[in-house]
């Protein structure tokens, strides 16, 4: 059986994380999300007292960070240095500072090369912004996931269990200026591969979603096991 890389890019709560990893188990393939390496930068970041956009400092940062995924339970953490980190990289702080830290130049390229190595072997769906256009531009399938803005502010406002959340209006505002961010930052910004399968998901489930990419990649290759 063949052995696929897939990528899944797309402007923030478009659902790519649930598609990545639901279309990741029906495949037996890792799933790694990207978003979550930049995260963990911020959180260093923010943890240290330099100025994000000191180039030198953030390149010396990162060099001294070891960012690795491991399997526990069935359940993916991320690990810096160590340490688990996969909650403390999800708060508002984090969101934002990881979109800032993201449009540095050195932090791409630092990333860029975990990025590769972890693609090496196949058998993965990477989910991130540019998985398709400039970490595997040679990706076996890709998929740019969008919906409209309200879907996505609903669809995490949702997802908000906390009495102290934002509101609905809030987190579609936090989404339109993480967006806008993503898509102008002149290194690797968010936008769809030219050969990249473009899913509207704002009408449909996260089942329909995965469905359909799959109809997609067995369309192309042979994934007998799925
Ligand atoms: O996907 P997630 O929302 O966790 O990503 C956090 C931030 O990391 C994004 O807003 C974006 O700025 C950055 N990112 C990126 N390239 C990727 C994945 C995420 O620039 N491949």
């Amino acid at each position: 059986m063949q052995q696929l890389l897939v990528t899944i890019d797309g402007p923030a709560g478009a659902g790519k994380s649930t598609v990545s990893r639901k279309l990741a188990q029906r495949l037996g393939y890792r799933y790694i999300d990207t978003g979550a390496l930049y995260r963990g930068v911020a959180l260093a970041v923010s943890h240290s007292d330099f100025d994000p956009q000191d180039d030198q400092a953030l390149a010396q940062l990162c060099a001294s960070l070891k960012l690795e995924f491991r399997l526990t339970e069935n359940r993916s953490v991320l690990l810096l240095n160590g340490a688990n980190i996969t909650n403390e990289i999800r708060t508002p702080e984090i969101t934002a500072l990881s979109s800032t830290v993201s449009s540095r130049p050195v932090v791409r390229e630092h990333l860029l090369k975990i990025q590769l190595e972890m693609g090496r072997k196949k058998a993965v769906v990477f989910e991130g912004r540019d998985m398709g256009t400039v970490v595997f531009p040679k990706a076996d399938i890709k998929f740019f996931l969008d919906a409209s803005l309200r879907t996505r502010a609903s669809r995490r406002y949702d997802e908000m269990e906390d009495q102290d959340s934002p509101t609905l209006t809030e987190i579609e505002m936090n989404i339109r200026q993480r967006d806008a961010q993503d898509a102008n930052r002149l290194t690797a910004p968010l936008k769809p591969a030219d050969d990249a399968v473009k899913i509207d998901s704002t009408r449909m489930s996260a089942w329909e979603v995965v469905e359909f990419m799959l109809a997609q990649i067995k369309l192309k290759f042979d994934i007998s096991k799925s």
